[in-house]
């Protein structure tokens, strides 16, 4: 196994983003934290060949009460951490030596995008400002220990989810992100469970044409850009037989981790979050592929 996520903490979170799928489907994950000692023996049991361990992609991992255990774990065993955070840094992940312990400890470090539209963090103000300083603060840690010598340090990515509010500024944010020294963007079109609500499909959902234009815009010589956003085109680019190929689960080698020890193969969010029995929890129609 080359890598496995283990769903640390999906309930606790400092914010509250409308699109988050435990947002769509209005209520928790509802199994708690997972303890130490389950997160400590699924890395054991697939220690042989691991590369990566990615800490809960639902709730935000820097408020995992084991993280920096888990870190120290990880760092020791020299696994690396592949981190996507909302980026606020809680605690001390948001001073200097916070960040460069996760520089140190991550293989890449992603930042959301979807936070600084939530308004903000327990009571106090998180805006895009702040994100954007938070995401300066963690390049310009990563400059310095690069100028220090360091040559083994984590990437800093971001993970731009485009939906109708913010697609028309999605190119500003590329254009800052390349002048600040950002390394790969992942564009993701907003996925709604079956079970959303009606006016948030509404309200945040995009069109075909939308996408087609994006795909167009969304394109950088200075950083890599990725995510879903181009599955569509590399679907529509190739012959029948490349088409089987691609379409072919890409999570074949992986394996989740639920906080109370249980496994799952698929990371469909339907499956998951949603409805199992719904069309869109089948691989034909599933979101991840590409
Ligand atoms: S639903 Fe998607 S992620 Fe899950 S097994 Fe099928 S193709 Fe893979």
């Amino acid at each position: 196994m080359r890598r496995i996520t283990l769903l640390t903490n999906p309930d606790i979170c400092n914010l509250k983003c409308p699109l988050c799928f435990l947002q769509q489907r209005g209520r928790s994950f509802g199994m708690g934290e997972m303890p130490f000692e389950t997160a400590v023996a699924a890395i054991q049991e697939y220690e042989d060949g691991l590369e990566e361990v990615i800490p809960s992609t639902m709730g935000e991992p820097l408020l995992y009460s084991n993280f920096s255990r888990l870190l120290d774990f990880c760092s020791d065993r020299r696994i690396l951490l592949n981190l996507t955070t909302n980026g606020t840094f809680p605690g001390m992940w948001g001073k200097p030596a916070g960040y460069e312990k996760l520089l140190r400890a991550c293989s890449d470090i992603k930042i959301s995008g979807l936070a600084f539209e939530c308004g903000d963090v327990q009571g106090a103000a998180f805006d895009e400002r702040t994100w954007k300083e938070n995401v300066e603060r963690l390049l310009e840690c990563r400059l310095q220990l690069v100028r220090e010598g360091e040559t083994r340090l984590s990437t800093v990515s971001l993970q731009m989810t485009l939906h109708r509010k913010n697609a028309c500024r999605a190119e500003e944010i590329l254009r800052w992100a390349e002048a600040v020294g950002v390394h790969r963007i992942k564009w993701n079109p907003v996925v709604f469970l079956s079970v959303a609500d009606r006016r948030l499909v509404a309200e945040y959902g995009l069109e075909k044409f939308d996408l087609e234009e994006l795909r167009g815009r969304l394109v950088s010589t200075k950083l890599k850009c990725g995510g879903s956003l181009f599955f569509e085109k590399k679907l529509a680019g190739c012959g029948t037989a490349e088409k089987e190929k691609i379409s072919e689960c890409a999570f074949r080698d992986e394996i989740w981790i639920l906080p109370d020890g249980s496994e799952q193969n698929c990371p469909n969010p339907e499956r998951r979050f949603g409805n199992p029995e719904s069309e869109r929890a089948q691989c034909e129609n599933c979101v991840m592929r590409g």
